[in-house]
């Protein structure tokens, strides 16, 4: 590993804080609560995009009306303030490790770009969508997604779950778009947890508005795969209660209006993608090492492979030392070990390992007031569950 900088000559003035995921509004929460010594001489610095995080826990609950969107926000803005930090409000483009600088811009459309030093570096800006499943004949896939939410053409556009903040607008043109129509049909790609509550929550959500619009599921081969199989039965069993169709086909592509997958075209007013995820579109433009699809390269301590003064958590990291899933539960957990050894890296102390528990709750909500709840082998189901996910959740995003 390159040791870019050696014990004694460690510099300890500029932490900056990239991306304000589980792993940041945490160590925030805890510079809110307590000022750290370690920290007294670094100025701290946070570069995120929008002011506002969205607890993808909660998004399913949000979409089928069980929430508002303040609940499910975090202030990022405010948080900063009471942490006594700087909140830099920009999109990040590229990391230059060497240099050790992180380039943004003002905003999407502004092609100037501005650049900020840093002498430790933290990165927890999640990950994207893999839309890498997606290819048309004749059309490229960035055709296909519709970043630019001006385009209110839903039907030949797929809708990447990921980034949140521009899924949560395209939502809400869906509805307005089901309300206006009668048999109006959602496709939900994906074959996961996030996956199978997305079409829940849209079932949910489009019944409401007209019991003869549809939501379905093309889950490719197989769905919940690496899940037990008790919980996977319970899942598909909850799905076919709410009639929603399960399309074991792999999605290919999409042209006016119809969902191509392996076997047939689908009708598909609006397509939604929950297909995994890649690493996000910066992590292309950086000398920082990268793994599989682009995720930042981090050893057991969450340290960057090739820059021992860059640490990275949650989605956005892939650990080269074990097969760990990108979830929010490693964000959480992952980013509570990174943020001390972003501490002990200032002072020189040892760093920690993150090993994270061989077991962990999953709880999936099912559209209404109900959701499915798995630990290990075991699993539940039932009204008191979604409750208890209610619980969890918004203690997460009220915590102060
Ligand atoms: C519907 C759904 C439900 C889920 N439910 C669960 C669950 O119950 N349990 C679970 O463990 N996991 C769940 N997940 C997975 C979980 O959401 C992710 O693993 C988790 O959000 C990753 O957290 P993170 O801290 O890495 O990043 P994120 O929470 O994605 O936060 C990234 C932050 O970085 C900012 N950012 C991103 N790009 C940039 C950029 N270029 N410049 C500046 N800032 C940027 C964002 O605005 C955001 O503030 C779910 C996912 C979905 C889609």
């Amino acid at each position: 590993m390159k040791k870019l900088f050696p014990k004694k000559q460690r510099p300890n003035k500029k932490l900056l804080l990239a991306g304000a995921g589980h792993a940041h509004i945490g160590l925030l929460r805890r510079l809110a609560r307590k000022r750290l010594d370690t920290l007294q001489e670094v100025e701290v610095s946070v570069i995120t995009e929008h002011p506002q995080t969205i607890y993808s826990g909660m998004l399913p609950g949000w979409m089928a009306s069980h929430y508002k969107r303040s609940e499910i926000s975090i202030d990022i803005a405010a948080l900063c303030r009471r942490a006594g930090v700087t909140l830099i409000q920009r999109p990040i483009i590229a990391v230059d490790a060497d240099t050790q600088t992180v380039i943004t811009v003002k905003n999407a459309k502004d092609a100037k770009d501005e650049r900020f030093d840093y002498e430790l570096l933290s990165l927890n800006t999640g990950a994207d969508t893999d839309m890498t499943w997606l290819n048309t004949d004749g059309l490229v896939n960035e055709d296909l997604i519709d970043k630019d939410l001006a385009d209110k053409n839903l039907k030949n556009t797929v809708i990447p779950v990921r980034p949140i903040f521009n899924f949560v607008e395209q939502w809400q043109q869906i509805l307005k778009q089901a309300e206006q129509v009668s048999d109006y049909k959602v496709a939900v790609v994906g074959a996961g947890a996030a996956a199978t509550e997305l079409v829940m929550a849209a079932q949910f959500a489009l019944q409401q508005i007209n019991p003869s619009h549809q939501a379905y599921l093309v889950c490719g081969e197989q769905l919940l795969s690496g899940f037990d199989a008790g919980f996977r039965s319970r899942v598909i069993k909850q799905l076919q209660r709410r009639n929603i169709e399960i399309i074991y086909e792999r999605a290919k592509g999409l042209a006016g209006g119809k969902l191509a997958t392996s076997k047939q075209t689908l009708a598909a007013d609006a397509t939604i993608a929950a297909t995994g995820v890649m690493g996000s579109a910066w992590a292309a433009q950086t000398n920082l090492e990268t793994v599989d699809k682009g995720f930042i390269a981090v050893n057991d301590k969450q340290q960057s492979t090739s820059h021992d003064n860059v640490f990275a958590v949650g989605d956005v990291a892939s650990r080269v030392d074990r097969e760990m899933a990108h979830s929010g539960v490693h964000a959480v957990f992952g980013g509570k070990v990174e943020a001390d050894n972003l501490l002990a890296y200032l002072v020189g102390d040892k760093l920690k390992s993150y090993r994270p528990k061989n077991r962990t709750l999953y709880l999936l909500a099912c559209g209404d007031k109900y959701a499915i709840g798995s630990w290990g082998n075991f699993s539940a189901q039932g009204c008191w569950i979604w409750y208890l996910k209610r619980y969890i959740d918004k203690r997460f995003v009220n915590a102060k």
